[in-house]
């Protein structure tokens, strides 16, 4: 099937009591027992197992082509639990411009389980290489990077990992299955904030973990899932299934309305530079587009001017929003650098857009006016 179609159909089935077409929210946190002792209908308790649960992962590991999902209460308790499958002492290679979250996680709290993590520039594949030690279990990949739009080329990293028996993750947030599927570029597993484009409308958190693999790995994972308990509830797992039936055609949209306004940007004067993967100048351009199907959502740039500049031109917008997140319907800008805090290599003159779903035409006039206004 196509993904289009896997979209609407995966994970879903006709509720056998009533016919529901949509399946209801099954928020029973228990499940009846035969007299015999078993659980002839499989569910025993929902930490363990949930009908909700179950129903978004069998969609996001069709959609990614993988063996098997897990979903987590984001997009962090996904990663860490990638990190806590992993043996005591394993050593991990993870981007220089990890989304920033996570590098605090993977540098302050992996040490304390034993696990060394070295950042290193994933977009150069001799760097990786010589950063490799025997040691070495797990290489993480997030390409398209949050924020900088870098791109990491899957192949080959995913080749480098396999050559020393460590496994390849990709962060796929940004792109989502639509647009990039690591899996089929060689990656053993891929990760994301179901939060963002997955759900699709701000209003749901939760985090996935793909595996190429129903192996001893995804065992290990499935226990820490259920017995760590850092699931995703049937409420926001009905919400984020909701949004994949959508998929396919708001990436599309948000792509193309991204490319717009990038172009836009890119020739505009009060604009320093522009980072887009769809642009054909960007560094990554060439991999992207062997590897994405169209460029995403999420976006760059940097004001000529400093920090002052940047928050009075978010200051001025009336369309986009000033938050955090991405991956919604609605637009957002947001002064990276201060939300990151001290020590962030993000430009202080770079703002980052979500663009959402709305005419990309009243995007472009909302920034022209915000940029032309600004002294
Ligand atoms: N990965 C990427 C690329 C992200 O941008 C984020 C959050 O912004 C995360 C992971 C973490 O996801 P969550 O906020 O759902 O924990």
């Amino acid at each position: 099937m196509r993904l289009e179609t896997l979209a609407v159909h995966a994970g879903s089935r006709i509720d056998p009591a009533t016919g529901a077409v949509v399946m209801p929210i099954y928020l029973s946190t228990t499940f009846e027992r035969a007299a015999d002792g078993s659980y002839p209908r499989g569910y025993v308790y929902t930490r363990e197992g949930n009908p909700n649960r179950e129903a978004l992962e069998a969609a996001v590991a069709a959609l990614e082509g993988g063996a098997v999902a897990m979903a987590f209460a984001s997009g962090s308790a996904a990663a860490f639990a990638v990190l806590q499958a992993l043996a005591p002492g394993a050593h991990v290679l993870a981007p220089k411009d990890i989304y920033f979250g996570l590098a605090r996680l993977f540098r302050e709290i992996a040490a304390a389980w034993g696990i060394s993590v070295s950042f290193v520039d994933m977009t150069d594949p001799a760097e990786v290489e010589s950063a490799i030690r025997p040691e070495t279990r797990l290489i993480w990949v997030e390409t398209p990077s949050n924020p900088m739009l870098r791109i990491t080329d899957i192949p080959q990293i995913a080749a480098l990992a396999h050559r020393v028996g460590a496994l390849c993750f990709c962060d796929n947030t940004l792109a989502t299955p639509v647009l990039q599927r690591p899996l089929a570029l060689g990656a053993d597993g891929v990760v994301h904030s179901a939060t963002k484009y997955l759900g699709g409308h701000s209003d749901a958190m939760g985090g996935v973990v793909v595996l190429k693999e129903a192996d001893a790995f995804a065992r290990r994972l499935r226990e820490i899932q259920t017995a760590g308990g850092a699931i995703l509830s049937p409420f926001e797992s009905w919400l984020i299934l909701r949004g994949l039936r959508t998929l396919p055609y708001r990436m599309r949209a948000h792509s193309e309305n991204a490319m717009r306004v990038a172009a836009f940007l890119a020739q505009h004067p009060a604009v320093e530079a522009v980072h887009y993967p769809g642009l054909p100048d960007h560094p990554g351009h060439e991999v992207a587009a062997r590897q994405m199907s169209m460029f995403g959502g999420l976006l760059s740039f940097q004001v000529r001017g400093g920090r002052e500049t940047a928050f009075r031109v978010a200051e001025r917008t009336q369309l986009f929003i000033r938050a955090t997140s991405f991956g919604g319907a609605h637009s957002l800008i947001e002064h990276r650098a201060s939300i990151e805090g001290p020590g962030t290599a993000t430009p202080d003159n770079l703002l980052r857009l979500s663009i959402g779903l709305e005419h990309p035409d009243d995007l472009i006039e909302d920034l022209d006016q915000a940029l032309r206004t600004t002294p």
